[in-house]
C-alpha cells in the first residue's frame, strides 16, 4: 500500500532545474533512501514532501490524496535535519515535549441535554510525560528527562532530535543527512540504531545521504539520483550488484 506517491515532479528555481521527471512510489512502513552527490536534488525533493516547497510541475499524493493543499503543520510528517536544532536552554524533557504542549486532541462528551458533543483539549501533563518517556525509550535514552543539552554527546543530541520528531506519532519521518555531523564511529553506531528504530516504530522513513555505504546498510529501497533525476531504484542488493 502506497503512503507517498510523487508523480512527474519538476522543481525549478529561476533558471536552475533542481528536480525533473521524478516519479516514485513509497510503500507504508518502507525505509527509502535518496542517494547521490551534493546538488543532485535530494533535499529539494524532501522539502517538497515536507511542504516547505511546492513542485513547479507534478503532484504529490499522501495516502492517495493531493497534499498541495495541506499546510506543512497539518501533514503527518516530521523532519530531522543534519544539525540537531535542540533548544540549549531547555532540558531534554522540555525539548521533546515542546510541540506536544501546543497540540490539542478532540474529546467527546455529553452536554446537559444528553447530546454528544466534541471539543478540543490540550494534552494533560500525564499524557505528555508518558509520550516523552516512550519516545526516549525508542531512542534508548530512558531517564534523560532532566539532563541539560550541553551534557550530551553529538550522537545523543541527534537521538533526542529524533525523539522530538517521533513523539507526536507522525506517519512519515524525513531524515536529511541526520548523521552527517557525527564522527565515523558514532555514525556507524547510529546507522544500526536508526535501522532498529525504524523496525520498532513501524513508520515510513525517507532518508537523504550522499554516503553509499550508509544507504546500502539501512534501506529497504535506494533511489539513486544525479542531476535532479532518478538514475536507478532498487533494493540495496540490486544497487550493489549493478552499479
Ligand atoms: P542536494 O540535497 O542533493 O545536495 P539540493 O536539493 O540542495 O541538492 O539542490 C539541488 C539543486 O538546486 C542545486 O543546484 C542547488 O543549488 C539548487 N537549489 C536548491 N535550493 C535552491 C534555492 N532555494 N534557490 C536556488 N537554487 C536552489
Ligand atoms: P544540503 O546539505 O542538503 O546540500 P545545502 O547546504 O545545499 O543543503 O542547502 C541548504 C539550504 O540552502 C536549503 O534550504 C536549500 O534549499 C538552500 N539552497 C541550496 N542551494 C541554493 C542556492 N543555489 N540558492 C539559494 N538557496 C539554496
Amino acid at each position: 500500500e502506497s503512503i507517498i506517491e510523487l508523480k512527474n515532479i519538476r522543481k525549478c528555481y529561476d533558471n536552475v532545474v533542481a528536480v525533473k521527471d521524478f516519479s516514485l512510489d513509497v510503500k507504508k512502513g518502507e525505509f527509502v533512501t535518496f542517494l547521490g552527490p551534493s546538488g543532485c536534488g535530494k533535499t529539494t525533493t524532501l522539502r517538497m514532501i515536507a511542504g516547505f516547497e511546492l513542485p513547479t510541475e507534478g503532484q504529490i499524493l499522501l495516502n492517495g490524496r493531493d497534499i498541495s493543499v495541506m499546510p506543512p503543520n497539518k501533514r503527518p510528517i516530521n523532519t530531522v535535519f543534519q544539525r540537531y536544532a535542540l533548544f540549549p536552554h531547555l532540558n531534554i524533557f522540555e525539548n521533546i515535549a515542546f510541540g506536544l504542549k501546543l497540540k490539542t486532541k478532540e474529546v467527546t462528551y455529553r452536554n446537559k441535554a444528553g447530546e454528544t458533543m466534541t471539543r478540543k483539549e490540550k494534552l494533560s501533563g500525564a499524557e505528555i510525560r508518558e509520550k516523552v518517556e516512550r519516545a526516549l525509550e525508542v531512542v534508548d535514552l530512558e531517564g534523560f528527562e532532566k539532563r541539560d543539552v550541553s551534557t550530551l554527546s553529538g550522537g545523543q543530541q541527534q537521538r533526542i532530535a529524533i525523539a522530538r520528531a517521533i513523539v507526536n506519532e507522525p506517519e512519515i519521518l524525513l531524515l536529511d543527512e541526520p548523521l552527517g555531523a557525527l564522527d565515523l564511529k558514532m555514525r556507524k553506531e547510529m546507522q544500526l540504531e536508526l535501522k532498529s528504530m525504524h523496525e520498532r516504530l513501524g513508520i515510513t522513513f525517507i532518508y537523504v545521504t550522499h554516503d553509499q555505504e550508509e544507504a546500502l546498510t539501512m534501506s529497504d529501497k535506494v533511489v539513486v539520483m544525479s542531476d535532479g533525476m532518478i538514475q536507478q531504484i532498487g533494493t540495496p542488493e540490486e544497487i550493489y550488484n549493478e552499479p
